[in-house]
């Protein structure tokens, strides 16, 4: 169902955003955060007003051991009504994982060129898609809230400029997986506004613009342009992770996934309501605060 209609009825938004900190920030930490504190995060993010927090990820374990602790924390997590807390599902054993530890909401990662589907997962697209076939007839069986996700979107490490009709394609199996909602990423933040602007021109006449989202990095300091060009088109669901969590795997050292605060401050001046509390959000990084200073700064005092 389209996410208006699992909100909270006392909150009033303009704008969902989703928050992928937990999940797409602390995949790419160079260690693990414990799971007590990934938790905490996770909670205190939901309690910032967070409607949507990608909690972790079943992928297998021995690839990202990061998050090899994805049960641990479902099954330690209390849960805020009305919350989405969507898991990553790479395939059938992930998804047997996820629903021993009664994930609610998953998502599922498909990309718009052959060359990252293969780097990423070992898998074509259209093989990517056999393994997501079961995997969404589980989750459509069971009344879980499905994500279905377009990486490289807006530009590939691999084979460079992508073809909006290649995204639309992509998109357009994903809506007949039946998602409930398709988000298109700038996996290595080349997107600009007028690129925005032709992937969505590429992609509305098969995406609903109500389950629409988009994913963008800051990596060369265009993801709040795009977010403006995506707002201007009628979208109305955006991906940040607090604190700019994650960096970018392709470009090291340089931003990567918009930082929640920024986005929920340009937003919230423009007059556009989150339900977000800048404060509420400052306390959930504080969790991760020490233990991310033990991971990149191992030596210091
Ligand atoms: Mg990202």
């Amino acid at each position: 169902m389209p996410i208006a209609e699992n909100q909270p009825n006392s909150i009033t938004r303009d704008v969902t955003i989703v928050e992928v900190g937990p999940r797409d920030g602390l995949q790419n930490e160079p260690g693990v955060i414990p799971t007590h504190a990934k938790i905490c995060f996770v909670e205190a993010l939901a309690s910032a007003g967070l409607p949507i927090v990608e909690a972790t990820s079943f992928v297998n374990p021995m690839r990202v051991p990061q998050l090899a602790d994805a049960a641990e924390v479902m099954i330690g997590l209390r849960r805020a009504q009305g919350v989405h807390y969507p898991v990553l599902v790479p395939n059938g054993r992930g998804m047997d994982r996820a629903v021993a530890a009664g994930v609610e909401a998953i998502a599922l990662f498909a990309a718009a060129t052959e060359a990252f589907s293969t780097a990423n997962v070992g898998a074509s697209i259209a093989e990517t898609f056999e393994r997501f076939d079961p995997v969404a007839a589980e989750a459509r069986r069971r009344g879980m809230w499905v994500r279905g996700y377009v990486s490289v979107a807006f530009g590939c490490p691999y084979s460079g400029d992508v073809e909006p009709a290649a995204v639309s394609h992509v998109a357009e199996r994903l809506m007949a997986l039946g998602c409930d909602e398709v988000c298109l990423a700038d996996t290595i933040g080349t997107g600009t506004p007028a690129a925005t602007a032709r992937v969505l021109q590429a992609v509305l006449p098969s995406v609903p613009i109500n389950r629409l989202a988009l994913h963008f990095h800051d990596t060369s300091g265009n993801a709040l342009a795009n977010v403006d060009e995506a707002l201007s088109a009628g979208v109305r669901v955006f991906d940040a992770a607090a604190g700019g969590l994650g960096g970018c795997p392709f470009a090291p050292g340089a931003p990567g996934n918009l930082a929640t605060e920024r986005l929920v401050e340009h937003l919230e001046c423009r007059g556009l309501r989150t339900g977000v509390s800048p404060q509420g959000l400052r306390a959930a990084f504080a969790v991760l605060t020490p233990h991310l200073l033990r991971l990149r700064h191992p030596i210091s005092a």
